[in-house]
């Protein structure tokens, strides 16, 4: 069948309320797509995410109550609309989280996919759907220090990684035993202005802007030299499109390709507003703390370090993109530095225009 051209298709992505899935959806529909939104609970469809998305989508954006773990709901929005691509942003994605609800997680983020995968066969689209899963670099486990690619082994050390790992499986098992176009972007942390407040690097940003404006005292946080490969979150959406446009589906690794610290990104979310800071205390761990070194707030301790935010288990991986660069032509092009100023900017625009 040939698949018709992108102005008159037609997409599901499941998760549209979250990060991605607002700026996914944005795409699609800029691009003359109609775009079928799902979410666990329409009211969240009022998220501040989606709010702009709908006045620029009126009448092609679509937005339906449905879980992923819903077989039967699934199976009957995918008869009726029939779409041509399905994305899978939906998880459970807090890898701190995962810890306290490993069954939530395994079942959302590791069988939702399988269900997606055989409602689609269910629905008799296997041979025209194209299937997307938003994977993560927490399958591999940090277990090497050296760049890695989709080649390189997976032992995903965390609740939340075995269950993507699940998911990135079944993908591969529905693309090779049953012909399906299925792929896996396999995802670095990407991070935006519409990044949830839990994840390590809004929470800085959003204190930041806080401390600045005195609305905050301190910012408390676990481990500073946790190191991440974090990337935008709009460009890395692209790629995710790009790989559902290829003549042969196939995984791929989406990431910055530099790691940089947690004590690197608290740094410079607080010159964009102005302030630097100093390190005192013991340099790893609890008792450590960050200080002003300059203008009004000199001397006060802003950065402290709390034991409840450290992680069972930590370790560091960067990408290795050559792949999706080389065959997907694609690029990243927003460096940490820009992120994190777009990030500052949003939050203090956000928080100066709050009563
Ligand atoms: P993750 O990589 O998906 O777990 O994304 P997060 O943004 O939640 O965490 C990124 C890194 O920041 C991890 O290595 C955390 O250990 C580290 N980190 C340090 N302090 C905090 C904190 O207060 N909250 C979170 N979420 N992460 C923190």
């Amino acid at each position: 069948m040939t698949v018709p051209s992108v102005e008159r298709r037609t997409a599901v992505i499941t998760g549209v309320s979250g990060q991605d899935g607002s700026y996914l959806a944005e795409l699609l529909l800029d691009k003359g797509y109609i775009v079928h939104g799902l979410s666990r609970n329409a009211a969240s469809c009022s998220s501040p995410n989606l709010a702009s998305l709908m006045a620029v989508g009126a009448g092609r954006l679509f937005l339906h109550s449905c879980d992923v773990m819903d077989h039967t709901s699934v199976c009957s929005l995918l008869r009726r609309v029939r779409p041509q691509e399905v994305y899978n942003l939906a998880a459970q994605s807090h890898v701190a989280m995962s810890y306290k609800q490993p069954e939530l997680t395994a079942a959302v983020s590791g069988l939702g996919v399988v269900n997606l995968l055989e409602a689609i066969q269910e629905a008799g689209l296997g041979d025209t759907t194209r299937f997307f899963e938003a994977s993560s670099c927490e399958i591999f486990g940090r277990a090497s220090r050296a760049p890695v690619d989709e080649n390189s082994a997976k032992h995903p050390q965390t609740p939340y990684g075995k269950a993507k790992l699940l998911g990135y499986l079944a993908v591969k098992h529905y693309r090779e035993a049953c012909g399906m176009y299925a792929c896996s972007g396999i995802l670095f942390n990407h991070e935006s202005p519409r990044r949830g407040k839990s994840f390590v690097t809004r929470k800085i940003t959003m204190a930041v802007v806080n401390i600045k404006l005195g609305k905050e005292e301190r910012l408390s946080l676990g481990n500073l030299d946790a190191q991440r490969d974090w990337g935008h979150a709009r460009e890395y959406v692209y790629c995710m499109w790009l790989m559902l446009q290829q003549q042969i589906p196939a995984d791929y690794v989406i990431g910055s390709g530099v790691n940089t610290s947690v004590r690197q990104f608290v740094e410079m979310a607080f010159e964009r507003v102005g302030m630097s800071i100093w390190w005192e205390g013991s340099s790893n761990g609890v008792g450590n703390h960050g200080i002003i070194n300059r203008g009004s707030h000199m001397g006060k301790t802003v950065v402290t370090v709390c034991i409840d935010f450290f992680r069972p288990i930590e370790g560091e991986m960067v990408a290795d993109t050559s792949k999706a660069c080389t065959e997907l032509g694609w690029q990243r092009t927003t460096s940490l530095r820009q992120l994190v100023n777009e990030m500052v900017d949003h939050d203090m625009a956000l928080a100066s225009t709050a009563v």
